[in-house]
């Protein structure tokens, strides 16, 4: 490591490393090309700390990523936004649960053959005081990066099971109840004794609780989670493919995991209605999985059209706001015997 008295000298310096990590490598006769994306932060504009350096140097990391890995960032003034917002969720997060915070809306999910409200995706919501109410997508991807979203996670699958014994109690036995499960808790040693734990202790039926993984999810460590994986269905518990069509497209895993139903994302049915949508595509998607004994559900039907076209071709299970949007718990609970064809 070195002083530096100038960016110029500053970018000869990331230059050299970005040529010596272009050469190939060698391990054990096996060729591995490495890339890097490299994040700058300056002393003293970016921070006066090693902590605040780093975490802005993080921060410009992440988005040359996002950019398209494989290139450098600095730090910008338009940035230090992120690290305050960065720094508050987390703090705000970590009270969210011990405060109650947290809730889970059900989104309903109906048999395509006959119409039937078969059951229910949870997701969660975080309604907080000061930042009202916070979508998913806005604080998820920050619980899995501190590891919150494993309490959280917990914390989930609970309700989800107190949900099920409710429905269960009104007379509702075949109802599924689909949680979505990240990466980070499957990556837990002990993720699968706690949610065989939590089914024990709270007498669930486990053919009633589906666990929905997205494809993003199988990257990483894929031996250690497919055994995970394999595990809880050697115990009756249903796997799902979640977002299936999106980012890490990856037919080889089909065949690996033991998933029982592949769930087709949003932008594959939205195409449906347009003119020259990937409907060929969508169709051999149902037929492949049909093939290898794989239910299909399709997500995100905002259109009669779509939902028709869907069940035309043999897609089982539809789920969407043309049939049900999100709704709290004791909206969910007047959903149950519904029946989308039996209506109008
Ligand atoms: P997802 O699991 O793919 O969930 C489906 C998302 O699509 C939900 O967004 C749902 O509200 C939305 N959606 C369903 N039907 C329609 C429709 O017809 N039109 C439109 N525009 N949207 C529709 P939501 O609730 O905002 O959740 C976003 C993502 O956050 C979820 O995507 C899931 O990946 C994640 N998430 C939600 N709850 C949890 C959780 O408890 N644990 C974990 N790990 N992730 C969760
Ligand atoms: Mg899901
Ligand atoms: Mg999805």
């Amino acid at each position: 490591y070195q002083d530096m008295n100038s960016e110029q000298e500053l970018k000869e310096y990331i230059f050299n490393i970005l040529e010596e990590l272009k050469k190939d490598y060698y391990i054990n006769s096996i060729k591995l090309s490495v890339s890097a994306s490299i994040g700058v932060s300056f002393y003293p504009e970016d921070g006066t700390s090693y902590g605040e350096l780093f975490k802005a140097a993080d921060i410009a990391m992440n988005r040359a990523k996002e950019m398209g890995k494989n290139r450098t960032q600095f730090f910008t003034n338009e940035m230090k936004n992120d690290i305050y917002e960065i720094i508050m969720i987390e703090s705000e997060l970590r009270s969210a649960i011990e405060n109650d915070e947290f809730v889970i809306y059900y989104q309903p999910q109906f048999e395509m053959d006959s119409g039937r409200l078969c059951g229910f995706e949870a997701l969660i919501r975080w309604i907080n005081p000061r930042r009202g109410f916070v979508p998913p997508n806005k604080f998820i991807p920050q619980a899995e990066k501190n590891q919150l979203i494993i309490p959280i996670g917990d914390w989930v699958l609970e309700t989800a099971a107190d949900f099920l014994n409710e429905i269960t109690a009104l007379g509702y036995k075949d109802i599924e109840i689909s949680v979505n499960v990240s990466v980070v808790q499957l990556m837990c040693e002990d993720y699968v004794d706690k949610v065989l734990d939590v089914l024990h202790r709270k007498n669930i039926n486990p053919k009633n609780i589906k666990l929905e993984i997205t494809e993003s999810v199988m990257m990483e460590s894929i031996e250690d989670i497919l055994h995970k994986i394999g595990r809880l269905s050697g115990q009756g518990i249903f796997f799902s493919l979640d977002d299936f069509g999106t980012g890490y497209s990856s037919l080889t895993y089909l065949k690996k995991i033991p998933i029982k139903v592949l769930k087709i994302d949003k932008s594959f049915v939205d195409t449906i209605t347009e003119k020259d949508g990937d409907k060929e595509i969508l169709s051999s998607i149902i037929d492949l999985a049909h093939n290898i004994h794989l239910d299909v559900i399709a997500e995100g039907i905002e259109e009669r059209q779509q939902l028709d076209w869907l069940k035309d071709r043999g897609c089982n299970v539809g789920q969407g706001f043309f049939m049900g949007k999100p709704m709290p718990k004791e909206s969910a609970i007047r959903e149950l015997g519904k029946n989308i064809y039996s209506e109008d």
